[in-house]
Parts: structure tokens; sequence; C-alpha cells
């Protein structure tokens, strides 16, 4: 009886377990914390237990039992977290979530994510282009985006969002 009871406890206290992915970085989380990523690529993970369709891999994680493989049904559409372990024998399929948009560490935000009239506000229209520009890769007047720099501070004191281009 014993026994019973403590695997009873066991599967209660792995209950609040939680997964979550972030599609559009292919970052997977276990409570928040950030899994190492080995690589991603689509190619063909299985097949998906609900529609049958065909399963996508997105991303391969590395956990410190084995391994966890994201992917997206062709079918269906959703997304399948499966777990290996280290020697690449299926233990089964983990719940996931879809991520919060910026969980873990704050990310930065893109110049075109935060609100025109913020980004007004402190940033001259030349700033603003020259920033745009630096984020995208394009050439632009240096000059324009260390004046820029100076103002990132009162920038977050403002809106509280941190800039960092
Ligand atoms: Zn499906």
């Amino acid at each position: 009886m014993r026994g019973d009871l403590s695997a009873g406890w066991v599967k209660c206290a792995g209950f609040g377990e939680m997964y979550s992915f972030d599609e559009r970085e292919r970052e997977l989380y276990f409570e928040g914390e950030r899994l190492d990523r080995r690589w991603t690529g689509e190619e063909l993970a299985g097949f998906c237990a609900g529609c049958g369709g065909e399963l996508s891999s997105l991303g391969c994680y590395s956990t410190p039992g084995g391994w966890l493989v994201a992917s997206r049904c062709r079918g269906c559409g959703s997304i399948v977290l499966a777990e290996y372990d280290s020697r690449w024998a299926w233990k089964g399929d983990r719940e996931v979530a879809a991520a919060p948009p910026t969980p873990g560490p704050r990310k930065m935000p893109r110049i075109s994510e935060i609100p025109r009239e913020e980004l007004e506000a402190v940033f001259t229209p030349a700033e603003l282009r020259d920033m745009e520009r630096c984020e995208r890769g394009e050439p632009y007047l240096r000059q324009n985006l260390y004046r820029a720099r100076a103002k990132y501070q009162k920038f977050e004191r403002l809106f509280g969002v941190r800039i960092d281009i």
C-alpha cells in the first residue's frame, strides 16, 4: 500500500510541470526557464495523435534526461512536444502551451513594435529613421544613432521599454 501512496504523490508533484513554446522564436520554456536549443529544422517528426497529419519539427531541446522535440501538425496545426531519453527512445508526449509574448528575461522590442507616439515623444524623425535603418542592417548616420542612444534611458524611464540598438 505504501508503494501505491508514494506513486500517487509523485504523480501529484508532477502535475504542476508546464512547458511553454514560443513558436516565433522557437524557444522552449519549462516553468519559465529556457531550455537549451540544439537545432531547429523542419523535418518529418512523426504523425499527429489527434488527426493523423504529418508532424513537422520546429526545434530540438536538451533536458537533463534526454531530449524534447517540438513539432507542429500540418493537418490540425497543433503543437506537439515529444520527450525522448538520452538514447532517443520515445518516452511520451508532454503538455505544452503557447508561451506568453515575453517569457523569462524581458526581450528588447524592435523599433517597429513600439508605439509611434511614444518614440516621437523622445526621438527626432532623423534619429528614428537611423535607428530603424540600423536595426534593418541598412546604412545609417552614426551621429543620429549616437544622439538617439543618449536618450534610451530617458525613454525607458518614461515608457518602461528598454531599447538596445
Ligand atoms: Zn493534427
